[in-house]
């Protein structure tokens, strides 16, 4: 079998606003994600994971901001386009193990209904998802709570 791993990286600036969308969920919290889309930085960084491990060009190239169509999207919807595209090349999707940094809200509580929902949107076994949440011990832009971060680590095997 032919394994293949991918990284994905994302990063969104907070403003005043009602609810985070984490992993096609929504959080209530008294801010909300600057962004062209949804801004949801848990799923923006699989996505690039799955892109990356695939050999594909990124989200950006993917899913051009510039682009109208993607205005506001529900990122789930992208999360599942990219899947039928790694898909139409051969690949499926071993495990995804990720990490997003957030000073607040605490979402301990939230993760079981994020891994369902990513397990729902990529076809993927709950066992074979893993989210976890930290703090940046409250330091730098995330510790003011400017923004949020997360990260994505991917297998893909074809
Ligand atoms: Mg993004």
């Amino acid at each position: 079998m032919n394994f293949r791993v991918g990284f994905g990286f994302d990063t969104h600036a907070l403003i005043p606003g009602s609810g985070l969308r984490l992993g096609g969920v929504t959080i209530p919290f008294d801010k909300t994600f600057k962004a062209h889309s949804d801004g949801d930085v848990l799923i923006h960084a699989i996505i690039d994971g799955l892109l990356g491990a695939a050999g594909l060009p990124d989200i950006g190239n993917q899913f051009p901001d510039t682009d109208p169509a993607y205005k506001g999207i529900d990122s789930a919807i992208l999360l599942k386009e990219t899947i039928e595209r790694i898909t139409a090349r051969g690949f499926s999707v071993g495990n995804i193990d990720t990490t997003i940094v957030l000073q607040n809200p605490k979402i301990a509580t939230r993760i079981p209904a994020i891994v369902d929902t990513l397990s729902k949107t990529m076809n993927l076994a709950p066992d074979c998802i893993s989210v976890k949440a930290k703090t940046s011990e409250k330091l730098g832009f995330i510790g003011r709570e400017e923004g949020v971060s997360a990260y994505a680590v991917v297998l893909l095997t074809r």
